[in-house]
């Protein structure tokens, strides 16, 4: 953690100001400390995040680095009270992105195919929030392009955002809750959120939290499943959903031969056919995955099976969510004809 990164957060118990209390740092980053706000609300920092997560939620992240509380603390936690969906959430993205964080050049054009039509000038001296930061593939650019920018995750992938993003000046990392954010009101010039949103038990609700946090004037884009996303997947998904206490080893097995499945009949065909120019780009099945790494195919095989819960929306939902909030300038466009990505101002 950059200690710059205290003038934007506050305690998301009380709202209050923080005081960093460091035990460990590399000269740069606070890698181990605490977090101490004016009432007493006390939180981690651990391989240099802060952890802002509500109380009931530190439970989890207590359970996942014991080292640090045995290390340091006896920290106050509460029980957990109706959160298994929300800890599923956590697990399951935690592994995932800690999993498959590998920093590829090609993230740069997806961002700017899920940002459309916000484009690289856009961000420039801005400070910019990523809601749901994975591990941190997109707030790299955002940074690239001049913004300073804060991502967010509920899950461990903070872990991963860290490492991929670790020196850069201009990114900050936290873990905390989309609900529950620890920022100041009126606090960024743009938010965005690419394939969150459609995760979260309450979608809306959860697009709702993010607009507090906007400047007037602010601008807000996000990216989510559409109703045409493909239905496999989701029956997939369904018939995993169903088999409980599943390991993620399992799921990642499975993912892994539905990818090669995928790589083995559509991808080195697609290659061999767009090679000898039998097959244009635009014509195959699968082509966001057939030029690049197997790895990225096994990853989203994997994304699409193991997220506990997911949503799927037409335009006329998106265009609600905007329309409710009062945003201005709206714009949703299609994305692969299967998704949306809307734009729009506070
Ligand atoms: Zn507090």
């Amino acid at each position: 953690m950059k200690r710059k990164l205290i003038e934007y957060v506050v305690c998301p118990e009380c709202k209050g100001n923080f005081t960093i209390e460091c035990f460990h740092n590399d000269g740069i980053e606070v890698e181990e400390g605490v977090l101490l706000c004016d009432k007493g609300h006390m939180f981690p920092i651990i391989n240099g995040v802060p952890r802002l997560l509500p109380r009931h939620l530190l439970n989890e992240l207590i359970k996942s680095h014991p080292e640090f509380i045995n290390r340091y603390l006896d920290f106050p936690v509460k029980k957990a009270r109706n959160t298994n969906m929300t800890i599923k959430t956590m697990k399951s993205f935690g592994y995932q992105w800690n999993k498959f964080d590998n920093m590829y050049d090609f993230w740069e054009e997806e961002f700017l195919d899920y940002i459309y039509p916000i484009g690289k000038e856009f961000f420039s001296n801005k400070l910019g929030l990523d809601a749901g930061c994975g591990m941190g593939r997109f707030i790299f650019y955002g940074a690239k392009y001049g913004a300073e920018m804060i991502g967010v995750d509920l899950s461990n992938a903070v872990e991963a955002a860290y490492r991929n993003n670790k020196y850069n000046e201009k990114v900050h990392i936290v873990q905390a809750d989309i609900y529950n954010l620890p920022f100041r009101p009126s606090t960024f010039d743009f938010v965005y959120s690419i394939g969150v949103l459609h995760h979260l038990p309450k979608p809306k609700k959860g697009f709702e939290s993010l607009l507090p946090f906007l400047k007037p004037k602010g601008d807000i884009f996000i990216w989510v499943y559409g109703k045409a996303s493909h239905t496999l997947w989701q029956k997939l998904r369904k018939v995993l959903q169903h088999i409980q206490h599943i390991p993620y080893s399992l799921i990642n097995s499975f993912s892994f031969l539905i990818a090669i499945c995928i790589w083995s009949f559509f991808i080195i065909p697609n290659r061999i056919r767009h090679r000898l120019g039998l097959i244009k780009k635009e014509e195959m099945k699968f082509r966001r995955w057939t030029f690049k790494p197997f790895r990225v195919v096994y990853a989203d095989c994997f994304d699409q099976l193991s997220a506990p819960i997911a949503f799927y929306y037409d335009k006329q939902d998106i265009r609600k969510w905007f329309a409710d909030n009062g945003l201005t300038s709206m714009m949703i466009a299609s994305r692969d004809k299967n998704s949306w990505r809307a734009y729009g101002r506070t």
